[in-house]
């Protein structure tokens, strides 16, 4: 369940499960390719000042590239999320802060998700931290030995 009415809220928190296949449509246009279906695990509680926190973790597997070699593989994603919806304009400058609008009937955190993959994806992996990378010059992927380029072999 990613929408939770906030009736059920009042007997305190209340979890939030679910998945969306790889190629949900909430997936457009971020730049992530999903390998699998993305799974969320978390809780919604309400806040003393009347707001909603979620924490929560996304896990997945992406097809990604290597910033440093371009090669292609594929990398576990977990993503911890602590985001707050709130109907508090105060608020609605704080990036972390959903909006939501009066009157709340039930918290849909399937916008959180969106927003929070995508924030994940932006940093570029490496397919492994040693990774040796292209040689500069004639574009030979070091990771399988050292190219003919003099003074390569200096790396
Ligand atoms: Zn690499
Ligand atoms: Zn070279």
């Amino acid at each position: 369940m990613l929408r939770v009415d906030v009736r059920e809220l009042r007997h305190g928190p209340v979890a939030t499960a679910g998945s969306l296949p790889a190629a949900d449509p909430l997936f457009e246009g971020l730049g992530v390719a999903l390998a699998e279906p993305l799974v969320i695990s978390g809780s919604l509680e309400t806040t003393a000042r009347g707001d909603y926190f979620w924490k929560a973790q996304l896990a997945s597997r992406a097809h990604v590239a290597c910033r440093r070699c371009l090669k292609k593989f594929v990398l576990p994603v977990t993503v911890p999320v602590e985001a707050v919806f709130s109907t508090n304009p105060d608020l609605q400058d704080d990036p972390s802060v959903y909006p939501l609008m009066e009157p709340v009937a039930s918290v849909d955190v399937t916008a959180a998700v969106r927003e929070e993959l995508a924030l994940a994806a932006a940093a570029y992996p490496l397919c492994r931290e040693d990774c040796a990378g292209l040689c500069p010059r004639c574009g030979a992927d070091l990771n399988q030995g050292p190219c003919d380029c003099p003074g390569a072999k200096a790396h």
